[in-house]
């Protein structure tokens, strides 16, 4: 049995970036950039109006011939002398004569000349060309999440193809024969299904949509039988149940009899202390526990990182904060508790109902509190470290 920061590291360390691959910059968005991008263009890319209003050449006449009309989008050679001025949009091609722009609601147009109210500052409202970033400079650095920012910010520089780490073909195996899929009749005796489309559900938080779900009996033969045909085509097997220590409990030996590598098995925790993680060639194993919180513990807290690895994030793990918690804790375990909670902006409660085989805390909790193996004892109001999930 190993601790919990030894199996994080043992997840980090194993866990291998994915492929690069080449995709439209339309779809790329949760995927992390795995190259540089620098600017094929200005941007602007010529001098642009930031106002509706008049172009001209700065003066002291306050009194300007309007000559021309500038649209967005258009492009006119046109000369200008001092007293002159053309009308001007907001993203309109400045005239190359022209060094100012004064915005509409500081003039007063009168018949084909305007007069200007308020005057400017020489070389106000024009958009320098490369004002936002010029050719050759940075866009965004290899390892950036991309937003839809991102991806408005490569369209406007007219870029259409990045590279991204491809995302895992994720596998759900659920193993159990007690279990019925929601919407099926319950015969006595079975429950419904529930990790399957929880964890779905959590796989989708990192961009991963379809997972394909497979079902097993508790069998010794058809676990392994089917955990050879998923290592033969994901990148990523998460396995739900049978990888305690009862008598129906196949999936360790099944792994072991597949040539997956153990790279850990049982951590110091409560709940998931029976957490398998493997690994062949690159592809990740991860047995979580049956026990849907148990599951989901693991999974958010070791499976989540071993994903944001596989797909390129630098920060993997769920970030910590700190809170005062509002009643004392006694941890007679010896073991690090990931405890259901509820924080707001100052405080943290622990809320009732941990077990580990309910959903119940879960479904209205917001966060983990961790308590590491070597702590006892809580006090109220003591700073402690809490997860957020929500
Ligand atoms: P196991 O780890 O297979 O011994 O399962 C532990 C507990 O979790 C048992 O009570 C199972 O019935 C329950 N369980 C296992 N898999 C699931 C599942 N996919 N959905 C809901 N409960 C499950
Ligand atoms: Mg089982």
């Amino acid at each position: 049995m190993i601790q919990v920061d030894q199996a994080l590291s043992i997840i980090a360390q194993n866990s291998a970036k994915m492929p690069v691959k080449k995709i439209k910059v339309g779809k790329a968005l949760g995927y992390v950039l795995a190259e540089t991008i620098y600017s094929p263009i200005d941007m602007p890319p010529f001098r642009q109006s930031a106002m509706d209003g008049y172009a001209f050449v700065h003066t002291d006449l306050n009194t300007l011939s309007v000559v021309s009309s500038s649209q967005a989008g258009d492009y006119q050679n046109i000369k200008l002398s001092k007293d002159q001025a053309v009308r001007i949009f907001t993203g309109a091609y400045v005239p190359d004569d022209a060094d100012t722009v004064v915005m509409q609601e500081h003039t007063t147009a009168t018949g084909n000349a305007v007069v200007i109210d308020k005057f400017p500052a020489p070389f106000a409202n024009i958009r320098k060309q490369g004002e936002q970033i010029q050719k050759g400079q940075l866009v965004l650095e290899k390892n950036t999440i991309i937003t839809a920012a991102a991806i408005g910010f490569f369209a406007c520089l007219g870029i259409t193809l990045i590279k991204v780490y491809s995302k895992p073909k994720v596998a759900i195996l659920v193993t159990g024969n007690e279990l019925v899929r929601p919407g099926k009749k319950l015969a006595k005796g079975k429950i419904f299904e529930s990790n399957s489309v929880m964890l779905q559900a959590a796989l989708k938080e990192v961009g991963i949509k379809k997972p394909t779900i497979f079902r097993v009996k508790d069998s010794l033969k058809a676990t392994t039988k089917i955990i050879e045909s998923c290592l033969t085509q994901f990148d990523i097997l998460l396995i739900s149940g049978g990888i305690s220590v009862g008598d129906y409990d196949f999936v360790k030996e099944a792994l072991l009899q597949n040539g997956v590598e153990e790279l850990f098995y049982k951590i110091n925790q409560k709940p998931g202390k029976p957490l398998f993680f493997g690994k062949k060639d690159k592809q990740l194993v991860f047995a979580l526990p049956g026990n849907p919180a148990s599951s989901l513990t693991c999974f958010y807290v070791y499976a989540l990182p071993a994903l944001k690895k596989r797909l390129g994030f630098t920060d993997i793990h769920l970030p910590k904060m700190n809170r005062k918690i509002t009643s004392a804790f006694h941890n007679n375990t010896a073991k690090t508790l990931f405890l259901k909670g509820f924080y707001n902006d100052e405080t943290v409660t622990v809320l009732e109902s941990q077990s580990s085989a309910m959903l119940n805390t879960f479904a209205v909790a917001n966060c983990f509190i961790y308590i590491p193996h070597t702590v006892e004892n809580v006090a109220q109001q003591q700073e402690i470290q809490i997860i957020p999930f929500s």
